[in-house]
């Protein structure tokens, strides 16, 4: 039998399409080895979204052509979307493949075989405006399903480079995810994320249709589905219908990841990010008149060019003002191809390590302030994993984002447990198993 080997590097949407792809191998008849393993094919799912993603790609393909020099080495994802000809300059590459056009790999990998030649399969991204469907009705590592929505970002904010590597924005239709959702849950998925590059700007190019839609309708039509989370939305996304369909929703969990980036509106301005502080202030207080239980997450980037102190401090106050459940605090980072790497006044290293350090620091005070008021009650889990450290206990996320850890047994892993949190904490929250939801409890 044929076997073939994937690495994937970088977010969910790559994780998600290497499934993708699988899927099609499988279809084949192909088997799939480990990474590290002596394997016929060799498929590298690349990143691009900082200049380390793209070493740390050129990394793993290396080590692919050094584990079998026979083997037919294909590149595919962000990096070999933005550049093809770096990548097939690499010894030992022999297909490229962007960020479209995936069901031609194996195709190519056939005529490579017969050729031997190498294959550019890279076209321009920017004239494509279809949602290319990928088949992933389950995941190897069983966790988690992600549910890919739409691809592509419309926004070109100046600090980055994916709308060059995915294009312009393109939604799934609609009927396809219901079917994906169906096809998740009936392989005993509780929960399903929705993913995707600028995942709540579903159906910014559709007419009749809207995100607020699909929610409506996953949560109306997918029989047995007991979990939406929204994997990010912007806080322009928060329409006034989005926060009536999470008001009403028994599904779509009380957990919201807004990207924030800057808590300082001339940084914003300077990122080209299409909000003021005082609009995204607005969105929030809105939804959370409606779900005061709500958790919010975001990103935040320091050191953006020109960052002043006084603009830091800004950001700082701002979360302060928003009380974050949890925040991803990013050190600006140049990317090649991007106008901030090529702005003025860049921010030395020290200045924003520190900043990140002040950040960080408020953040996880924050963090633990939000779990707290979630001690002695008791929150329903999807344990996902053993713990590494502590035997026999399981590690997974209540519906509000609380990372838990509590003693339980293998057959819990994917199911929904309510546990009660006895001590909280950041990242972990230890708890106790109460009991198993089944499925007539989970009705009520
Ligand atoms: S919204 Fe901005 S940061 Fe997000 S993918 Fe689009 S361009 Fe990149």
């Amino acid at each position: 039998m044929t076997t073939v080997a994937f690495h994937t590097l970088g977010c969910k949407v790559n994780q998600y399409e290497t499934e993708g792809i699988w899927q099609k191998f499988k279809n084949e008849g192909y088997e799939r080895v480990d990474f590290d393993h002596h394997a016929d094919v060799y498929v590298i799912n690349t990143c691009t979204v900082t200049n380390t993603g793209d070493k740390k790609s050129r990394q793993v393909i290396r080590r692919a052509v050094r584990k079998n020099p026979e083997a037919v080495v294909c590149v595919t994802g962000c990096y070999a979307q933005t550049s093809p000809g770096e990548i097939m300059e690499i010894p030992g590459v022999d297909i490229v493949v962007g960020t479209q056009d995936r069901g031609k790999m194996i195709q190519h990998i056939e005529e490579h075989q017969e050729h031997r030649m190498p294959i550019n399969g890279v076209s321009n991204i920017m004239k494509n405006r279809v949602f290319e469907e990928m088949d992933v009705p389950e995941f190897s590592d069983r966790t988690r399903a992600n549910l890919k929505i739409q691809e592509g970002c419309n926004n070109f904010c100046t600090f980055c480079i994916i709308p060059w590597s995915r294009g312009l924005l393109r939604s799934r239709k609609p009927e396809n995810v219901l079917d994906q959702a169906q096809q998740l849950v009936d392989a005993g998925y509780k929960e399903i994320v929705l993913t995707g590059i600028h995942t709540a700007g579903y159906g910014e190019d559709m007419k009749d249709y809207n995100f607020a839609q699909l929610l409506r309708d996953l949560e109306n039509h997918v029989e047995g589905l007991k979990r939406i989370r929204i994997s990010s939305i912007e806080a322009s996304q928060i329409t006034d219908e989005v926060i009536e369909v999470l008001d009403r929703s028994t599904k779509v969990v009380p957990h919201l990841h807004i990207p924030l980036q800057s808590g300082s509106n001339t940084v914003l301005e300077r990122m080209r990010r299409k909000y003021s502080t005082d609009f995204y202030k607005k969105r929030i207080e809105k939804i959370q008149q409606a779900l005061p239980e709500l958790a919010i997450t975001s990103d935040v980037i320091v050191g953006f060019p020109g960052e002043t102190e006084e603009e830091f401090q800004e950001t700082m106050n701002f979360v302060r003002d928003i009380g974050y459940s949890e925040l991803h605090v990013f050190p600006f980072s140049k990317r090649t191809g991007t106008p901030a790497a090529r702005m003025d006044d860049q921010v030395n290293d020290q200045v924003k390590h520190q900043r990140v350090q002040q950040l960080i620091e408020l953040s996880n005070h924050q963090a633990y302030e939000y779990a707290k008021r979630y001690e002695d009650e008791v929150v329903e889990v999807i344990p996902e994993e053993f713990d590494q450290e502590y035997p026999n206990h399981l590690i997974g996320y209540s519906d509000n984002y609380l990372k838990v850890r509590f003693e339980g047994t293998k057959d819990m892993i994917g199911q929904i447990v309510r546990v009660k949190i006895t001590k909280a904490g950041y990242p972990y929250n230890d708890g106790t198993f109460v009991r198993v939801m089944d499925d007539e409890a989970l009705k009520i």
